[in-house]
């Protein structure tokens, strides 16, 4: 680990100043993946500036028609939340198989987001419910947001406040996942909203994809025969010492159709 100052900012706009004051600074969530980086001396930021202590942003609040998530709430929250279970239980359902207890208690919707793991499991929430995500100075779309390996649409000093899921008429989310790490392999986040039939793909690739074929598929027939023979082609999909990339193209249509049959139950 390289040397770095350490500051617990005070308000969204304390932690703002001090990005733009410092342009090797990052921010520091839950630090389940950033520590991780700083260990490996995979990342050299000059300053760490924690929003650990900013209690604004950490809140699950469920309205009539959205559920707003709060950038510093932790995965276990929303897995406990009840309204939320009521509301979306497909996304407490997800937060609540997140890697471990210790991931889930520390690592935080926000951090997840904005560092855009290709095999992490909201960003696959986030384009399957078609959310916003919304930071110290707008509003971004979920399709908008995630643009390849570990890379979004953020910008230096940026920061995610919150993120806007509108709630869907059903969800379900699959994820067939590492042993170890609990990552997906393959994790696909289906969902029926207003703006048609969503299917998201995390694990499987570079970054999170939808799977229009599948999507047009459910918007005939919302039920899992749509999806049963629809193949995704595995040139564009990862292969590694877990799986290769036909693997992975075999198991999106295997977690599509066992996410629709959830989604209906
Ligand atoms: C053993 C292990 C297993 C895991 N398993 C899974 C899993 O199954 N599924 C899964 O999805 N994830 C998994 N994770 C990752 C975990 O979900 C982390 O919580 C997440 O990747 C990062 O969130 P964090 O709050 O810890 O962010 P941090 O590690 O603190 O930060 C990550 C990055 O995001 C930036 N950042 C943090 N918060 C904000 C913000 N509000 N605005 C802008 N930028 C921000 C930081 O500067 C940094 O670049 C696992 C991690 C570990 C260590």
């Amino acid at each position: 680990m390289y040397a770095f100052q350490y500051r617990k900012a005070k308000s969204v706009d304390d932690a703002v100043s001090a990005l733009a004051a410092d342009a090797d600074a990052k921010v520091l969530g839950g630090g389940q993946s950033l520590v991780a980086a700083l260990k490996l001396r995979l990342a050299q930021p000059s300053a760490l500036v924690d929003l650990g202590t900013i209690g604004d942003l950490r809140y699950i609040k469920v309205g009539a028609a959205e559920v707003t998530i709060g950038a510093m709430t932790t995965h276990a929250t929303v897995a406990a939340s009840p309204e939320l279970k009521k509301a979306i239980p497909a996304l407490a359902d997800l937060a609540g198989d997140i890697g471990d207890r210790q991931v889930r208690n520390m690592g935080t919707c926000g951090g997840s987001i904005a560092n855009n793991d290709p095999a992490a499991d909201y960003p696959a929430a986030c384009q399957g419910l078609v959310a916003t995500i919304i930071t110290n100075k707008r509003r971004i779309a979920a399709d908008d947001f995630f643009k390849g390996l570990y890379e979004t649409a953020l910008e230096a000093g940026e920061i995610i406040t919150a993120v806007s899921f509108p709630i869907p008429k059903r969800a379900a989310y699959m994820k067939f996942k590492n042993p170890a790490s609990r990552f997906a392999l393959v994790g696909v986040f289906v969902a029926e909203t207003s703006a048609g039939p969503r299917v998201a793909v995390t694990g499987a690739g570079p970054g999170v994809f939808r799977v229009k074929d599948m999507e047009q598929a459910l918007a005939r027939k919302f039920a899992p025969e749509s999806v049963a023979a629809i193949k995704v082609p595995a040139d564009d999909l990862n292969s590694d010492m877990h799986a290769q990339a036909d693997y992975r193209a075999h198991l999106i249509t295997v977690m599509a159709k066992r996410a629709v049959e959830k989604a209906l139950k």
